[in-house]
């Protein structure tokens, strides 16, 4: 494996990986794409994906996930499990650490993503795509008339509150301080608006 060269690898197998897999092994570079876990990333724990064009009504999110994986193999992108534990930059050639194995290539994109921050509570890992979410641009249009309640008191949870009032029959905020974080332009808005 180390002595090959890769023109590009790739870390993080969810959409962002993938899609750049796609281009460059499209493009007919050598591409290695390099997945800690199981291809897809965050989208495999999405029960639906309704805002994904070209799926009027909705797809599975793992499915979504296995249409990405069909579409990269159609050009013959190199996929491996493993995870990378360092990058050295030495200058052309930049030299991965995957489970103690050595990866060469010339260009390396970081695709690996992100991980809300949990709040640890019973119940919540059960119920992460049925009802628990970290994302309110993505899953708002779930939660129609119904109650919604937000945790957290800074920029994110009032501008994702003030998005979900577009959708829920109410909307709580709440916080664990005796007023909220989020900047004062954005707390003027909220309290203009409930
Ligand atoms: C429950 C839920 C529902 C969602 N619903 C929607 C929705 O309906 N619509 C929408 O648009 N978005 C939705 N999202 C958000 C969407 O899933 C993310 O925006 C998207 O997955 C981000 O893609 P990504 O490729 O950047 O990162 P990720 O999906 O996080 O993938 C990163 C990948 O990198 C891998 N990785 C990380 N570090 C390493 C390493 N050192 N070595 C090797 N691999 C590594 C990880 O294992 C992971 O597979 C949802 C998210 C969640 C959690």
């Amino acid at each position: 494996m180390s002595e090959n060269i890769f023109d590009v690898v790739i870390i993080g197998g969810g959409p962002a990986g993938l899609t750049a897999g796609l281009y460059c092994s499209r493009a007919r570079l050598n591409t290695m794409l390099i997945e800690k876990m199981i291809l897809g990333g965050q989208v495999m724990i999405t029960t639906d994906v309704e805002n994904y064009p070209g799926f009027p009504g909705g797809i599975a999110g793992p499915e979504l996930m296995e249409r990405f994986q069909t579409h990269c193999q159609e050009f013959g992108l190199q996929v491996t499990t493993g995870n990378v534990e360092n990058i050295n930059d030495n200058g052309k050639i930049k030299e991965l650490s995957v489970d103690g194995k050595k990866i060469l290539a010339r260009a390396v994109i970081i695709a690996t993503g992100a991980q809300p921050r949990k709040l640890g509570v019973p119940g919540e890992q059960e119920l992460i795509g049925r009802g628990v979410s970290y994302c309110a641009t993505c899953d708002g249009a779930f939660f129609r008339n119904v109650p919604v309640a937000i945790n957290g008191g800074g920029d994110t949870a009032v501008e994702e509150a003030m998005f979900l009032s577009r959708f829920a029959s109410k909307v709580y905020l709440i916080h664990r301080r005796d007023q909220l974080r989020a900047i004062s332009l954005l707390q003027d808005k909220y309290l203009d608006e409930n």
